[in-house]
């Protein structure tokens, strides 16, 4: 049924975001991620889904980010009610549509039951007849047409309707929250997905090409025994305004003449067309039942180009493409690690996983950094370290010294940062191999492809980056050319043993920012 598996949906993003409370009221928690019976928020509430034929019942605490949540129209759709005291959740009721609470009815004259219960019982198997067998039509229906053929849910015409995405994703229409739309209408979008085709496969699941009422979205459908990765995307991009063009989360690719050139320097495929604005960043988050198996899928927009790693092989570089990737994934780390105040404000988050692998290239050739499955955030106003209760671990290549010699302060929020600022070294590395230095220019290699095997273990980098303390072998013909050897000496600075020597972001995008200025080019501001 919509409402209960839309419930369930909702519970997962309800239920991740517990860990991001810093409030005052203890309440009674019984949500997979409550490790002991209570939690602390600013509201309590109790929550109640219905799923196939089995009820679940929660208690929680909503954070600050979903304390309007209690109030909306889509939180009385799936039976929630929040309460004000500490431990007032404890014994709340809630009755779902359908249900009554206990009480006048007890009271009835016993004749009036005997005889207005049977018949209102006929009457409802009646209705409950029809409606399965207009359900069973729909149904045969939309198998049909696959799993577009959802469309039909009655859903479609009063929330979708004929929108496109730029209409859903317009400022009036979205929780107020996070950068998403409200969690009805990812949904929603989420049913009306064709997949068209796979185009990558990640360490934890499979990215698709979908269509969307003839758009084409990006669907990341997550292994189920990567839950916490979906959870930690779903929470960070449902609960923190992402809103920058270098981040897959943005609202909308960069606007105005950051597109503008998007077919003038292109391969000559003509694939985007100038005229219709690209859809946003993240589009939806949806969670379903089928077949007895949980789905996950994460939705955002499709970037056609594909990873930086997919990118680099096919694609040699000039110097101003090379500092064009380089600035703009800098400018995307720098949006992450900051933490910006107030109402439109966001924690500072780091990403913990940066590879060309998980950075995407968009049709303008600037970069957006995707992935955030592992991500951190910290708040310095509560100093709440927020490391999700994820067990992936980054990926071995691009581990910092720290990480590998597991001397790292997993409970001090900068070290994460300095992580990442280590594998920006190695990004940097990968796309200036692939940039043309007086006609010379090398085959696409990943980070250390001399010196360990293809899936080196964690022990293979221990070695090589511990113990023997090396980093990668910076190409000679670099050094003729000014910008390249200043994008040389930054790598080198992201690559000290030492956590605390390593170049901020915010340092090394004032760097590119200076080199972009003395080639003479204008380039956008971020
Ligand atoms: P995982 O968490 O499994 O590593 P990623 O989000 O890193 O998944 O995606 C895996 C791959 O799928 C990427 O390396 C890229 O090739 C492709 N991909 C991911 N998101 C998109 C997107 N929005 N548009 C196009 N390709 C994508
Ligand atoms: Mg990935």
């Amino acid at each position: 049924m919509p409402r209960g598996a839309a419930g369930a949906a909702l519970l997962a993003i309800l239920t991740v975001s517990l860990g991001f409370a810093a409030g005052e009221l203890l309440c009674a928690c019984d949500v997979p991620h409550c490790n002991v019976s209570t939690c602390r928020g600013k509201v309590c509430f109790v929550s109640k889904s219905r799923e196939g034929g089995s009820v679940t019942r929660r208690k929680g605490c909503f954070s600050q980010h979903l304390l309007e949540s209690c109030r909306g129209p889509v939180m009385e759709h799936f039976g929630t009610k929040c309460c004000n005291a500490s431990m007032c959740n404890a014994h709340l009721e809630i009755y779902l549509r359908g249900e009554e609470a206990p009480g006048p009815a007890a009271a009835l004259p016993g004749l009036l039951l005997l005889t207005v219960v049977p018949l209102l019982g006929l009457l409802l198997l009646a209705a409950l007849a029809a409606l399965f067998g207009w359900k069973l039509v729909q149904h045969r229906r939309a198998g049909a047409r696959g799993r577009a053929g959802e469309a039909d849910l009655p859903l479609k015409a009063s929330v979708a309707g004929d929108s496109t995405l730029e209409d859903l994703l317009g400022d009036d229409c979205t929780t107020g929250s996070g950068s998403g739309l409200p969690f009805l209408v990812q949904r929603t979008v989420a049913r009306q997905i064709a997949l068209a085709e796979c185009v990558g496969k990640g360490r934890y699941g499979e990215v698709w090409r979908g269509v969307w009422h003839g758009e084409s979205v990006a669907v990341k459908i997550f292994s189920s025994r990567d839950e916490q990765s979906w959870f930690r995307e779903t929470e960070i991009y449902n609960t923190v305004l992402l809103r920058h063009d270098n981040i897959l989360g943005e609202r909308r690719d960069g606007d105005g003449d950051g597109d503008g050139d998007r077919d003038g320097d292109g391969d000559g495929t003509g694939r985007s067309t100038l005229a219709a604005p690209p859809p946003p960043g993240f589009i939806a988050s949806d969670m379903t039942s089928r077949n007895s198996s949980t789905q996950l899928w994460l939705i955002t927009h499709y970037h056609e180009h594909g990873s930086l790693y997919d990118y680099l092989q096919r694609t040699a570089l000039d110097g101003a493409g090379c500092l064009a990737l380089a600035s703009s994934i800098i400018c995307g780390l720098v949006h992450l690690h900051v933490e910006i105040f107030g109402t439109q404000g966001k924690p500072a988050i780091a990403h913990r996983d940066l590879k060309s692998r998980n950075i995407l290239v968009k049709s303008n050739r600037q970069c957006c950094i995707a992935d955030l499955g592992l991500a951190v955030m910290h708040s310095q106003g509560s100093d709440y370290l927020d490391v999700g209760n994820n067990p992936r671990v980054g990926t071995k290549r691009y581990m910092a010294p720290e990480v590998l010699s597991e001397q790292i302060r997993t409970d001090c929020f900068e070290s994460y940062k300095k992580t990442d600022i280590w594998a920006y070294g190695l990004v940097l590395w990968e796309i200036a191999r692939r940039t043309v230095v007086n006609g010379i220019v090398e085959e696409y290699r990943p980070p250390f492809f001399d010196v360990v095997p293809s899936d080196p273990s964690f022990e293979d980098m221990r070695k090589v980056v511990c113990v023997d303390q090396q980093t990668p072998a910076v190409p000679n013909r670099l050094f003729s050319n000014a910008v390249l050897s200043a994008l040389a000496k930054v790598m080198k600075e992201c690559w000290y043993q030492s956590p605390s020597a390593r170049l901020t972001a915010l340092r090394i995008k004032k760097t590119l920012k200076k080199l972009s200025h003395s080639l003479e080019k204008p380039k956008q501001e971020c």
